[in-house]
């Protein structure tokens, strides 16, 4: 039996309830698509990182230090908890394999593209971030294919041939 590629997802997409309000942003179009052709690897940066669920609504601030991930309401900087997961995570997605990546727009986490950026005041520089978890993605894998769900249907084809 031909063994299936293997397709790292943002675990949400997936239907998992990992969103920071305990919700989910399950897209039934990629699991109809792929669901026959491909393994999926759910990860949920945030979660697994142990931030807990339901946790604080997070965003994306500039620093002197680079681009933090820092919980809304509080100010209270995240990014070392989440890089420190995130390094040993890339190297657990490379030993397993994976062929591609399936990320949720938008997150300040897996947001591959257009993530909203703040400045430490909270004054909105527009939608020219990346997710911390993405980032970190694309300089380990520069050449590997990854998207959103929005690149959906379009992109089905190219991940699975
Ligand atoms: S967008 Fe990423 S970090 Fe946020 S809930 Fe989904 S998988 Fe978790």
């Amino acid at each position: 039996m031909q063994r299936k590629i293997k397709i790292g997802i943002s675990a949400c997409l997936l239907g998992v309830n990992c969103r920071y309000n305990g919700c989910t942003k399950a897209c039934p179009m990629i699991y109809d698509l792929l669901k026959d052709k491909v393994q999926f690897i759910p990860v949920c940066p945030e979660y697994n990182c142990g931030l807990g669920m339901p946790r604080p609504p997070m965003r994306l601030e500039t620093s002197a230090k680079g681009t933090r991930v820092k919980v809304i309401e509080t100010g209270e900087d995240k990014t070392d908890v989440l890089l420190d997961w995130i390094n040993v995570e890339v190297k657990l997605l490379e030993r397993a394999g994976i062929a591609a990546f399936i990320f949720k727009a938008r997150s300040p986490s897996c947001g591959l593209r257009n993530v909203e950026l703040f400045t430490p005041g909270g004054r909105s520089l527009g939608p020219v971030g990346q997710g911390l978890f993405a980032a970190a993605m694309k300089r380990k894998f520069p050449e590997m294919t990854f998207c959103e769900e929005g690149d959906f249907p379009e992109i089905a084809e190219k991940l699975v041939y």
